[in-house]
């Protein structure tokens, strides 16, 4: 299947006639005609290898192991994320992986001491993960996320397809439920992320994360106490090298 050359540029018209072409796929059909179809050898997807993360990465896994992952690791990640990161690449096969870090002189310039996030966790995130996100993404013309409208009510209207500067990003899992997801992890016998059951469901770094009570949204543990709900890789990408 191909898509006209102008589909491919990132533009809301282009991104919603590629939500409306595709509507009807499921996730890993999604999937699958991105990866090898619309966008061979020009998508990654972004891992956080958090709670849910094994899902698209199984997918992954069964559609093309070379597939481009890029985990961000700001420096200040749990340390059962990195672990639960090399468990689910042996146990999946996948081949490249791609860890960002952030820019050595401008974590000596602007967080010398490792201490930004509770100055101004807005700059924080721009160093320690937009900024390496935006780097990396030159390369490629999509890239897929993991996110679900269910997460939380800023995520309640997420399209399959969205423009992102020059380029589409994907949401295969938007109209997933957390029963989906569930099922998903037994139905491949998937290991669970260790804070999970500490009830983490949405693990990010370890000063702005914490578990969320019941009847609470999944990302509420995020930046609790604060007004920030977004790291701000989801808002339009600076270009690569521009002053964020
Ligand atoms: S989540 Fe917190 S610690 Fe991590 S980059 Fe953002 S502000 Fe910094």
């Amino acid at each position: 299947m191909s898509v006209p050359e102008g589909l491919l540029f990132g533009d809301q018209i282009a991104a919603s006639r590629l939500a409306e072409r595709f509507f009807a796929l499921d996730a890993e059909k999604l999937l699958r005609l991105a990866i090898e179809d619309l966008f061979p050898g020009r998508i990654a997807l972004v891992s956080s290898f958090g709670a849910d993360s094994a899902v698209l990465l199984h997918m992954i896994s069964r559609i093309d192991r070379a597939t481009p992952v890029l985990f961000i690791d700001t420096l200040h990640l749990f340390p059962e994320t990195l672990a639960y990161r090399d468990a689910l690449v042996a146990r999946l096969g996948l081949s490249k992986i791609i860890t960002l870090k952030p820019d050595p002189a401008a974590l000596a310039r602007e967080d010398p001491d490792a201490f930004l996030w509770a100055q101004d966790p807005d700059r924080c995130c721009a160093i320690r993960k937009v900024q390496p996100l935006a780097k990396a993404l030159e390369g490629f013309e999509a890239w897929i996320t993991g996110r679900k409208r269910f997460q939380s009510a800023t995520r309640a209207n997420l399209p399959l397809f969205e423009a992102d500067g020059p380029r589409i990003k994907l949401n295969p899992l938007a109209r997933w439920t957390q029963a989906d997801i569930d099922a998903y992890f037994d139905r491949h016998d998937l290991p669970r992320h260790e804070l999970v059951a500490k009830n983490y469901l949405s693990i990010g770094c370890v000063p702005c994360t914490s578990p969320i009570r019941p009847g609470e949204d999944p990302r509420a543990g995020r930046w609790r106490g604060r007004a920030k709900t977004e790291c701000g890789v989801h808002f339009a990408l600076p270009e690569a090298g521009a002053d964020i």
